[in-house]
């Protein structure tokens, strides 16, 4: 018998978690559909048997965390709510990755070794998200990357994002889809009351959608409140709720799941996008309520991260495992509900690559 390799040891999956197993179903792919990424249009099933993580971070600007943690605490001062849930991941120490190009590389390569054939970046302008960095690390690491595009939350906008009217903004998106190019529109984002602007921006990207057919994935604030208000604007603005993800539910503390299970019925996918750490534990039961109903087609796990980018897979799918999930559910969240999400058929044409 072969000794598994170090991905299926890391895994503790065995090969047939992230390799198709034999009797699930493949993926279908609507006819003509690509996954756009960076460097190339590809067909969703050549990413192969490896993960594709739908929401991390390659870059944000040095000042991010701090003006994430301030946005957070004055949407909870306005709630009149202690601002201790406001709190970003605490700083690692040691060099960040985001400033090192050579440093990311080694962390890409890294996740690839791990099964990471795929990773999107969430940055967006106004973030510090800088995309000559991405590019680099994407080029020199091999790493496929799927490239978001959009406006991320109010406190985030670009200044010239609040006088724009709706029109504007939708061929700003456009402008920003073609020019990455853009794989997706994503991390759109609110607090849990989203503001007019934050309104504004979610309708133009329901008209961006229309316009490109890019999936749309979403940052909603802790506790999650905003979530099924995100898809009614979406939904309203003409989105398919099969095109959309509702990210970061694994902060939505709901025991009944009722939120999460109320997306899902709705057709569109559930984000669990802060996994392999400290919150792992309290997720899990979240995604086995989901798995128990019959949602495990609209599940998709990430980190939300700069570094170790396979820990959702390391990590956190064990735990799922361990709870009584089983490999083949584990490949569908993991390598084919995110290329199921990432998979459409282009309405405008990619722009040849830029010498
Ligand atoms: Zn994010």
């Amino acid at each position: 018998m072969d000794r598994p390799t170090r991905r299926e040891a890391i895994l503790g999956l065995g090969a047939a978690a992230l390799a198709a197993p034999a009797a699930a179903q493949p993926p279908t792919f609507p006819k003509g559909a690509i996954i756009r990424t960076l460097f190339a249009d590809v067909a969703p099933g050549s990413l192969g048997g490896g993960a594709t993580l739908f929401h991390e971070h390659l870059s944000l600007g040095p000042d991010f965390s701090d003006r994430f943690r301030a946005a957070g605490a004055a949407v909870l001062r306005a709630q009149g709510l202690p601002a201790s849930g406001a709190a970003a991941p605490p700083p690692r120490t040691g060099p960040d990755p985001q400033r090192d190009v050579a440093l990311m590389v080694e962390e890409l390569r890294a996740a690839r070794r791990d099964g990471v054939a795929c990773i999107v970046d969430a940055g967006l302008p106004g973030t510090g998200a800088d995309l000559g960095f991405i590019r680099a690390a994407a080029r020199m690491s091999g790493m496929t990357v799927v490239k978001g595009a959009g406006f991320y939350t109010e406190p985030f906008y670009p200044r010239e994002v609040m006088g724009m009217s709706e029109d504007q903004i939708v061929r700003a998106l456009i402008r920003q889809a073609d020019e990455f190019p853009a794989g997706a529109f994503g991390e759109i984002g609110s607090w849990d009351e989203i503001t007019p602007a934050e309104r504004k921006v979610f309708r133009a990207v329901g008209q961006a959608h229309l316009a490109t057919n890019l999936p749309v994935f979403t940052h909603t604030g802790i506790p999650g409140k905003s979530a099924l208000e995100q898809l009614d604007i979406l939904e309203d603005a003409g989105v398919d709720p099969r095109r959309v993800a509702i990210g970061h539910l694994g902060n939505l503390a709901d025991p009944q799941a009722y939120v999460h299970k109320t997306v899902c019925r709705r057709g569109a996918f559930v984000g669990f996008d802060r996994q392999g750490g400290a919150n792992d534990d309290a997720v899990v039961p979240l995604v086995m309520a989901l798995i128990d109903a019959g949602f495990a087609d609209h599940l998709l796990v990430s980190g939300d991260a700069s570094r170790g980018f396979a820990r959702p897979l390391t990590n956190f799918l064990p735990k799922l495992r361990a709870a009584g999930a089983r490999d083949d559910v584990l490949h569908r969240i993991a390598v084919d509900n995110p290329r199921r999400f990432l998979a459409f058929t282009p309405k405008r044409p990619r722009r040849p690559a830029r010498a």
